[in-house]
C-alpha cells in the first residue's frame, strides 16, 4: 500500500481551517446528526463536474441532501442482473430506506460527458466507442436520444438540448425501478428535472405538461 500517500499540505490546511471555524460554529448540529442519523428530505443526482455546486445552489446544510454524482447525471434503466450498479444502489437506498420525498435530477451546461456522447454520435470519438471505455459505455444510456436533437443547428444549442435530454432520460429510467414507480404513484415521492447554466447561474425545471424546460 506504499501508493497511498498523506494528504497534500494545501488540503491539510484547508481541513484545519474548516475544523476551527465552520465545524466549531456548528458542532452541536454535527453531533446531533451523528447521534440521530440522517433524515434528508431530498436526493439529488448531479454530474461529477466540479462546477456543479449542488449544496451552494440550494443553500443546503449538511444532512439535507442525499447526493449522488456521476458522469452526466444519468440514471440507467432498472437492471437487476447481479452486477455492480452504483447509481441504482443509491436510488434504492434513498427511496426504500431514507424514504426521501423528492428526487431531483440536476443537469448542467457545458457538460463534458454529454459532449462526449455527441462526439460519439457524430463519429468523432473512436476512443469512446471502445468496449473498455467506461465513459463511452456509460454514455450509451443517453445515446439513443441523439435523434431528438440531431436536427438542431448550432453546436451550442444542440449541446444544451442534449444536456436536457440527459435529465429527461434519467427521469424516465427512474420510473423503471419498481420502488420508484410505486412511491411516485402513492404520492410519497416526487421526481424533478432541473438544468443549471454554469456561467449565468440560471436554473430551469422540466415541465411535464409542455415537455419544456422553463426558468425557476
Ligand atoms: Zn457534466
Amino acid at each position: 500500500m506504499e501508493f497511498a500517500k498523506p494528504l497534500p499540505s494545501y488540503l491539510v490546511q484547508r481541513y484545519q481551517g474548516w475544523k476551527a471555524t465552520s465545524y466549531k460554529e456548528n458542532q452541536t448540529w454535527y453531533r446531533r446528526l451523528a447521534t440521530e442519523g440522517q433524515r434528508p428530505r431530498a436526493m439529488v443526482i448531479s454530474c461529477c463536474d466540479s462546477r456543479v455546486h449542488v449544496t451552494s445552489i440550494f443553500g443546503a446544510d449538511q444532512g439535507e441532501f442525499f447526493i449522488h454524482r456521476n458522469i452526466a447525471n444519468l440514471v440507467p434503466p432498472y437492471q437487476p442482473d447481479g452486477d455492480h450498479h452504483g447509481t441504482s444502489a443509491t436510488v434504492e437506498y434513498a427511496v426504500t430506506v431514507l424514504k426521501v420525498a423528492h428526487l431531483i435530477v440536476l443537469g448542467h451546461s457545458q457538460c463534458g460527458g454529454v459532449q462526449g456522447c455527441i462526439d460519439m454520435c457524430k463519429g468523432h470519438a473512436p476512443q469512446l466507442e471502445a468496449k473498455d471505455s467506461f465513459v463511452g459505455r456509460w454514455m450509451d444510456i443517453l445515446r439513443p436520444r441523439f435523434e431528438n436533437v440531431s436536427d438542431i443547428a448550432g453546436d451550442d444549442d444542440q449541446a444544451r438540448a442534449f444536456e436536457k435530454q440527459a435529465v429527461i432520460a434519467s427521469l424516465e429510467n427512474l420510473m423503471t425501478f419498481p420502488f420508484v414507480e410505486s412511491s411516485v404513484n402513492d404520492g410519497s415521492l416526487s421526481l424533478h428535472g432541473l438544468w443549471t447554466d454554469i456561467g449565468e447561474g440560471g436554473l430551469e425545471f422540466f415541465e411535464a405538461e409542455s415537455q419544456k424546460f422553463l426558468p425557476v
